[in-house]
């Protein structure tokens, strides 16, 4: 069933939709062209999937574009996304290279049709180079948490983002020294998409007998691509201290993207480290598996992202909405969603992470108490509909450059 504008006054008032049209009001005539690096798998593939449907019913002329790679090009940028959140890594100037060849070929495909064109991350970023050219307004919009960037890897980069019109950051911490305008927008989830609209008991039991977990003993689980910056053999190593005095279940679940090409070497260190117990339960799931994430989070009594790393964790907003208590490490964006005793625990360490699981196993109340101040946060917060709003303002503010206040009438 397709959802319309809406469909969302039920949940965020009638005051955010009327707001919307204004705004897209003062915008429409300007086309806005999107473009990331892979279609399906991880965050921002996930945003782009639901706003881009909206914007247009909001009577936009919005598209969303995919450069292209091969793995040479995927190793590099996979490295680049490590290094630019802080994790070592070696770079070459055969890989600068590979990122360069690359980027040259896309300058060539990419139809660059957008008046406002936003560049998500930064397998893309070297498009920047055809703005002499063809003008327009230019966005940097980074979903990575690059407060501790690599030097050589910010450096290379940075030649690129300076050129942009104005960058954005999912939160003031990863703000750069940069000559051009910064913004701040948080990601969002979307209420309404299969992975976070409610389902039903049965549908939810369905897919936990699928992947044979019983729902009869409490599951904790972490949904997440396989990467080791989302440390999953950090979340066995807690559930394993929680195993010895509480009955549980671990899931960790999670699917490829195809600009992740470390998947499949972390999947197999995962099934390595999960192997002989039955109770561990990593599912390697298909893409577009929306609706099973949606019942294994809601048939969990708690969530973990324990990522050494994140620029936002959409998955924290997910569990969160569906009134479920997430611990999550400090890190990047969880701090934004997780607020500590309130929504859930921050955690530092596999031994505070354990602690937190097993209080939260033994005592229902809190759960209960932390899961409807999640849904609440993230109902004011990290919706789609305010995110609209914000990439709607930021069209605006780049026809002012150097005003800190645009007045719309
Ligand atoms: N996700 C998914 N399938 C998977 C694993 C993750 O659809 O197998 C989704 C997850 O529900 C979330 C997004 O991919 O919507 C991941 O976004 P997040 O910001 O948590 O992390 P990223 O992968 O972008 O680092």
């Amino acid at each position: 069933m397709s959802v319309s504008l809406q469909d969302y006054q039920e949940i965020v008032g009638p005051g955010v939709i009327e707001e919307l049209r204004i705004l897209a009001d003062r915008v429409k005539g300007r086309r806005m062209q999107h473009i990331n690096s892979t279609p399906v798998g991880g965050g921002v593939a996930e945003i782009l999937t639901r706003m881009v449907p909206l914007f247009r019913e909001l009577g936009l002329d919005v598209s969303w574009d995919v450069i292209k790679g091969d793995q040479a090009f995927f190793n590099v940028t996979k490295a680049f996304h490590n290094a630019l959140h802080g994790k070592a890594e070696t770079m070459t100037e055969d890989m600068f290279a590979i990122f360069r060849s690359n980027t040259e070929m896309n300058l060539r495909e990419v139809n660059f049709s957008g008046d406002v064109i936003f560049i998500h991350d930064p397998q893309p970023a070297g498009l920047i180079l055809r703005k002499k050219e063809i003008g327009r307004g230019w966005v940097w919009r980074c979903h990575i948490d690059v407060s501790t960037p690599q030097p050589d890897v910010w450096n290379f980069l940075r030649p690129y983002v300076e050129q942009y019109d104005a960058a954005i950051f999912s939160m003031p911490d990863f703000a750069q020294q940069l000559p051009i305008a910064q913004y701040r927008v948080a990601p969002s989830i979307d209420p309404l998409s299969d992975k976070n609209k409610p389902l039903n008991k049965v549908d939810i039991e369905k897919v936990l007998e699928k992947y044979h977990i019983d729902p009869g003993r409490p599951v904790v689980t972490q949904i997440s691509r396989f990467d080791r910056l989302k440390d999953p053999l950090g979340v066995i190593a807690a559930y394993r201290m929680v195993k010895k005095r509480n009955r549980c279940q671990l899931v960790l679940a999670g699917g490829g993207a195809p600009d992740d090409p470390e998947g499949e070497q972390v999947l197999r260190e995962v099934q390595e480290a999960a192997a002989g117990d039955p109770d561990i339960h990593v599912l390697l799931l298909a893409p577009f598996s929306d609706l099973e994430i949606n019942a294994l989070v809601r048939g969990s009594v708690v969530l973990i992202q324990k990522s050494i790393r994140e620029g936002f964790g959409l998955t924290v907003s997910e569990a969160l909405w569906k009134r479920k208590p997430v611990i999550g490490s400090a890190v990047g964006g969880i701090k934004l969603q997780v607020i500590d005793g309130e929504t859930g625990f921050l955690v530092h360490s596999v031994e505070g992470a354990a602690n937190r699981i097993s209080q939260l196993l033994r005592d229902r109340r809190l759960r209960e108490r932390l899961g409807q101040n999640g849904y609440e946060h993230v109902r004011q917060n990290f919706l789609v509909t305010r995110h609209l709003k914000d990439y709607l303002l930021t069209v605006l503010a780049l026809e002012h450059p150097g005003e800190s206040i645009v007045y719309l009438n």
